[in-house]
């Protein structure tokens, strides 16, 4: 499975001096007794403790609890002067974001889209008249790997200064089998100068390219048959992603690709309802780890994802919902999440971080806004960008929560209270951040 982990790329060593987090006003350790991603009244427990301590040893969590306990620890007292401390007086520590839907593969803003948006043409017109997804396609493919791969790195650390340690990162602008391949390459390459974790993902069923126009069939045999298992046999991707969506892949090409992907070892994840609604339950079958966006969800497919969802691991899927994307678009609307949480389903939050819909790398300006637009509370926020993200990328055994044994990815927010995180719009609070155990 790749994943661009310390643990999966020499460089990337954990720090082994031990790092102890000290006067925790709050502490958000995620920790629950029930497995799975958190779902309906769970996905508001915190696992909160006030007055809280964390040691973390060789990049991992080793102890968590009541400050005066902690420091009673016999190791702790003996190899007091050998630990690096962090005093966190008045703050709030929380599991680093997992952002699990992020487009950084591209070269350039898209300004002329943006301006056309304002005034007032729709995603599908700026679409027809030559912009969106394909309008970022000239300038990757134009690109050395080395210069795709600068932007890449650019994005992650936009989102590591917010508090966000692990990413997954798609293609999805190159749409021919050497520019898709370049571009998850460039992501390799930046995942490898950056402190976090990433997980890579092959979204060459993006959109149809302008060379393939009313040749959909054509351009899915070579996601399916080229890309799909050079990604898989370069260890390029661990997932692969469908834009499905009219206009971009229809319902068969969709099953076509999920098939292909699971037979080189790949898992699948979709975007799914974004613009118009879409049945997702033959989806299903496939195990998707997630399924994103859900705006125009239907309630049939809300009940087969919420039935879905109480199977055992792996075979969850995470509905991810991206409101920066509603936000930016000037939708005036935004997914249900108060239904789908309700209903059962779990809910994850990413920022869809994409130069088109979303020039988004703040998780807490996410979290803001699925507070604001769609009526989740703080604590839900912080547990969809938090344990359930990690399950959306299925690494929860390491992240999404602060638990001995888990890798000690950690942010430090200068706040007095969690709830201030999603509070404080479009500000960063962000006072540091710990990946494998080391600040960076
Ligand atoms: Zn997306």
């Amino acid at each position: 499975m790749t994943t661009y982990s310390r643990d999966t790329q020499p460089g990337k060593k954990a720090d082994n001096t031990a790092l102890l987090l000290v006067k925790i006003r709050q502490l958000l350790t995620l920790h629950s007794a029930s497995t799975g991603p958190r779902r309906g009244r769970d996905l508001g427990d915190l696992g909160l403790i006030e007055d809280a301590a964390v040691l973390c040893v060789g990049g991992n969590i080793v102890s968590v609890g009541k400050g005066k306990d902690a420091l009673r620890d016999s190791w702790i007292r003996k190899n007091r002067n050998n630990i690096r401390e962090i005093d966190c007086t008045g703050k709030v520590v929380l599991p680093g974001f997992v952002d699990s839907h992020t487009h950084p593969a591209f070269t350039a803003p898209r300004l002329v889209d943006f301006e056309k948006r304002i005034a007032g043409a729709t995603y599908e017109q700026i679409a027809a008249a030559g912009g969106g997804i394909r309008s970022s396609v000239e300038g990757v493919r134009k690109a050395t790997r080395a210069a795709l791969a600068e932007h890449v790195l650019a994005g992650f650390n936009a989102m590591l200064a917010q508090g966000t340690t692990t990413v997954e990162a798609k293609s999805g602008y190159g749409l021919s089998l050497e520019a898709e391949l370049k571009s998850l390459e460039a992501i390799g390459d930046a995942a490898r100068q950056w402190p976090g974790t990433v997980v890579p993902t092959l979204l060459g069923a993006h959109v149809v390219p302008r060379e393939y126009e009313g040749r959909e069939e054509k351009y899915v045999r070579i996601v399916c048959n080229e890309m799909i298992p050079r990604a898989a046999a370069g260890k390029l991707a661990r997932f692969v992603d469908v834009f499905r969506e009219r206009g971009a892949c229809s319902p068969e090409s969709t099953e076509h690709i999920f098939f292909a992907a699971r037979e080189q070892g790949l898992g699948v994840r979709a975007h799914v309802c974004q613009l118009s609604h879409c049945e997702i339950a033959p989806l299903l079958k496939y195990d998707p780890a997630s399924l994103d966006h859900m705006d125009h969800v239907a309630d049939d497919d809300i009940a087969a994802l919420a039935a879905q969802s109480v199977l055992s691991p792996p075979y969850q899927t995470v509905a991810t919902l991206v409101p920066g994307a509603n936000h930016f678009l000037g939708l005036g609307r935004f997914p249900d999440a108060r239904k789908l949480i309700d209903s059962g389903v779990p809910v994850a939050l990413a920022t869809d971080y994409n130069p088109g819909t979303s020039p988004i790398a703040s998780m807490p300006f996410v979290l803001s806004l699925a507070c604001t637009q769609m009526k989740m509370t703080p604590a839900e926020t912080i547990a969809a960008a938090t344990i359930n993200g990690a399950h959306a990328l299925r690494l929860a055994e390491r992240k999404g929560s602060i638990e001995p044994g888990k890798d000690a990815d950690l942010a430090i927010f200068d706040v007095a209270d969690y709830r201030e995180i999603p509070y404080w719009m479009a500000g960063s609070r962000c006072a540091a951040v710990i990946v494998a155990g080391v600040q960076t």
